[in-house]
């Protein structure tokens, strides 16, 4: 083979690797599938399981590597990943993958869109900017120690012309449902994800749960992935993540005997949501808002009443060992 030729294969193969090896400054936008079918180096090796997976969904799988990632620090510093955290993203693919090249900016490991196409922009091992500030268990660097996926839904109605969405009980909004194809590629994704991580189910969270105001450290800064996520679904037929079972007696738990508000909150902490600080009526309430938006959507007015408690209870005996 002439020298030049050999060259000029080592020069190519060397660009491809600076593009896929992680947080490089490279915006090179590479579709895996194409690349493959072209005949060329395979841009990911074939034992990429997320890769395998959307192939045998027979779904996209495409890497736009974003710049805003980092090592894992702190609490999830050479350690797998312990959550699993999911997101909606209140716009459509084209502004994410805008958003999320631009440098000093936002990013998640992973976007599934409405065809149920996988993005990646930030590799599992790393760190990457989409928990942002809250906590989960006491962590206040979620970051470092979770996976993010972004799914492409607009959340609710906020503007004029925008299709009417579905009403929820005890929300003034009008929400958007998820694209079934979108869902039949986030099981099979988060179920590969949980079970390569062993992430326990209460640890599968959406971002309203973890993200609180800065100044005040209530819940609330977040309302993603909204009432309409199919959290009973995603456990039900992928077991991921945590649900409650009514019927099921208590082993642990024991329900409040006089103060439920006190009670309420004591076991939201359990559970793994933050502690604002200092508890009063107002952060009670978003608390309460906010599981219920995960765990009781059929209402979501942040009032606490009897079946609040009840799903409360039956998680924390499920899930939380004391
Ligand atoms: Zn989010």
């Amino acid at each position: 083979m002439p020298k030049k030729i050999i060259l000029h294969q080592s020069l190519v193969l060397l660009v491809l690797l600076a593009s896929i090896s992680g947080c490089a400054n490279s915006h090179n936008r590479l579709n895996v599938k194409e690349e493959i079918k072209a005949g060329s180096t395979p841009l990911t090796d074939s034992t990429d399981p997320v890769a395998q997976l959307a192939r045998a969904l027979g779904k996209d799988f495409e890497i736009i590597q974003s710049p805003n990632c980092g090592e894992r620090r702190g609490p999830g510093q050479g350690k797998r990943p312990t959550e699993l955290m999911i997101h909606y993203t209140a716009c459509e693919k084209d502004r994410v993958v805008a958003l999320f090249k631009r440098p000093d900016n936002v990013a998640s490991h992973y976007l599934v869109d409405r065809q149920g196409g996988i993005t990646r922009f930030v590799e599992e091992s790393k760190r990457t900017l989409h928990a942002g500030v809250g906590a989960w268990h006491g962590n206040t660097d979620v970051n470092s120690t979770s996976i993010g996926i972004e799914n492409i839904n607009l959340g609710y109605r906020n503007q004029e012309g925008q299709p009417p969405g579905q009403k929820v009980e005890g929300s003034p909004k009008e929400w958007y449902p998820y694209d079934e194809e979108l869902l039949h590629t986030l099981g099979p994704l988060c179920q590969d994800i949980v079970e390569r991580y062993e992430i326990k189910p209460n640890n599968v969270i959406g971002h309203s749960d973890m993200a609180t105001i800065r100044e005040t450290g209530s819940l609330g800064r977040k309302i993603d992935p909204g009432p309409l996520f199919p959290w009973e679904r995603l456990h039900r037929t992928y077991d991921v993540g945590a649900w409650h079972n009514l019927k099921e007696s208590l082993e642990k738990v024991e329900f409040p005997h006089q103060d439920q508000t006190e009670w309420v909150r004591e076991h939201l902490v359990k559970y793994g949501y933050p502690h604002p600080g200092t508890w009063n009526e107002e952060n009670t309430k978003k608390a309460v808002n906010t599981f219920q938006m995960h765990f009781r959507p059929g209402n979501i007015v942040g009032e606490i009443d009897e079946e609040t408690i009840l799903i409360l209870a039956s998680l924390v005996d499920r899930y939380i060992e004391t």
